[in-house]
């Protein structure tokens, strides 16, 4: 199956030249979800991995699905203000925009092998920020996951010295 089929792009969303990726028509097509989730857990099912981390709110999503089938811990990473408890927090620019990013202060413990997963890297501003803030609570970020990956955009060399691990790719856009 072509993962690149099913998601639909939206030229000029949030803002002026930007091509967003929508994954909902991935999601509400049940063999492409459940197809995506797979490939997700077939990677990773034999990595010892401690935590899932999934980054607000698409990566919550697939995030959540993962840590199911491995049978661990689901933690959220979320914009400011939403998360009740105590928290640590990272500003981070993304591809159209600047935002704050917080986690829980206990939901990551020292040594922890953890994975992030999102549903894409484009600029890396994101995915960044969330490293820090594992990494800030002791965590040690085995890999990050995605589904969709734009390589113009070159978040790899924002992240350089971490795996990642992407499903598809948008080339040229
Ligand atoms: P970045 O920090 O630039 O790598 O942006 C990644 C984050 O912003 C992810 O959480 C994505 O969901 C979202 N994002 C950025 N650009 C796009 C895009 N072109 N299409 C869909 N989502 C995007």
């Amino acid at each position: 199956m072509n993962l690149n089929d099913k998601i639909r792009t939206i030229p000029h969303w949030p803002t002026e030249g930007i091509m967003f990726k929508d994954i909902t028509t991935l999601l509400q097509d049940p063999e492409a979800f459940r197809e995506t989730c797979n490939q997700l857990h077939d990677r990773y099912k034999n990595m010892k991995i401690d935590k899932v981390v999934g980054i607000d709110a698409r990566g919550f999503i697939f995030g959540a699905v993962l840590a199911y089938q491995l049978g661990v811990g689901f933690i959220p990473v979320r914009k400011k203000g939403k998360l009740p408890f105590k928290t640590i927090s990272q500003e981070y620019t993304l591809e159209y925009g600047e935002n704050i990013i917080e986690i829980h202060k206990d939901a990551i413990e020292e040594k922890e092998k953890v994975l992030i997963v999102d549903d894409l890297i484009a600029t890396g501003g994101t995915i960044s920020a969330t490293v820090k803030l594992v990494e800030m609570l002791g965590g040690e970020v085995v890999e990050c996951a995605f589904i969709v990956e734009i390589p113009d955009l070159k978040g790899r060399e924002k992240i350089k010295g971490y795996k990642i691990f992407t499903l598809t790719g948008f080339e040229g856009e």
